[in-house]
């Protein structure tokens, strides 16, 4: 029997139009959502994103400016123009697109946005309110495949997750996420022993480990649902996920593609964050 394949591009455009929907009714009570991105250096990749980014702002009415700062910039400069940002009334979301060139300290920078604004959800403050469950600005990708299970209509409560992969972007706040949906949560890491053993128990299994198309059918559990966070060029330049999908969509009972789900799917959280964001801003605004 072969997996459900989700369908990652209806979900993706179903959000995104209730996202343009939120946007322009803001904007007509006079609050355009705004994103700042700031790209350091020309890794093509990066640059890939961020026109993305830029492309999905655009299409959903929220407004972007993309700050392109050559290599060699200082990080006073970077944390300059944060700091302008954090204070510009049209902005409510600022991205610093990682990775950041060798000679300046991601952690300044992701302590220096404010973290009203910090639509990735890097900031220590936003990471902690998360880790307590305290309402507030969730990381893309993690609240993407929150977001992909749901609209499938697939149960998370109660169910057994595990996640592959523990880094502060993916694995960690995937846990979280998934613990706060009351599933019961394993991680999986560089030094789990008989990996295998452990991921034939996940009813969900999220794979955020960045080695292309590792995850074969012996890692599954028959009937298990499988989402592909992996995004990685092949040697044949090809883009692949961190699972097999040929081989696994054979035994899975629901499997993402790669690309086509959680990639787009991260980026209309971003755009969620941001109008989350100028609504709060609004909010505050109103109440003053
Ligand atoms: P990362 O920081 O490199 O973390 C990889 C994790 O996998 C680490 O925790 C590592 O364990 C673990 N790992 C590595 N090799 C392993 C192995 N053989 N067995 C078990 N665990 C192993 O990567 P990341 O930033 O989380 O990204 C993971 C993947 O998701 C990448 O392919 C990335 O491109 C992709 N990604 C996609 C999106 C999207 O929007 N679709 C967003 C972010 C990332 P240790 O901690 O022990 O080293």
């Amino acid at each position: 029997m072969s997996a459900v394949v989700i369908n990652g591009k209806q979900l993706v455009s179903e959000i995104r139009a209730e996202i343009k929907e939120e946007a322009a009714r803001l904007t007509r009570e006079g609050i355009r959502p705004g994103l700042a991105v700031i790209l350091v250096g020309d890794d093509p990749a990066s640059a890939v994103y961020v026109r993305n980014k830029a492309k999905a702002c655009e299409e959903a009415g929220i407004y972007s400016e993309v700050h392109r700062l050559p290599a060699s910039t200082g990080q006073d400069e970077l944390l300059a123009l944060v700091d302008k940002l954090n204070r510009a009334p049209n902005i409510h979301g600022v991205l610093v697109q990682l990775p950041l060139p060798g000679h300046i300290s991601e952690e300044a920078v992701i302590d220096a946005v404010a973290p009203e604004k910090d639509v990735d959800c890097f900031h220590p403050v936003n990471v902690g309110n998360l880790m307590i469950g305290k309402p507030g600005i969730l990381p893309c990708t993690p609240s993407g495949v929150i977001e992909i299970l749901k609209r499938s209509g697939i149960p998370i409560a109660g169910k057994h997750a595990v996640v592959i992969g523990r880094s502060n972007i993916v694995g960690k706040p995937m846990a979280m996420l998934l613990l706060r949906e009351n599933a019961t949560v394993t991680v999986c890491h560089s030094r789990t022993e008989n990996m295998r053993d452990v991921t034939r128990l996940a009813d969900i299994l999220v794979v955020a480990v960045g080695r292309g198309r590792m995850i074969t059918r012996d890692y599954v559990k028959p009937g298990a649902v499988v989402i592909d966070v992996g995004m990685n060029r092949m040697e044949d330049g090809k883009l692949a996920g961190d699972v097999d999908f040929d081989d696994v969509k054979e035994i899975a009972g629901h499997i993402t593609p790669v690309p086509g789900c959680v990639g787009p799917m991260t980026i209309t959280m971003l755009l969620k964050n941001t109008v989350q964001a100028a609504r709060l801003a609004h909010a505050a605004k109103e109440s003053v």
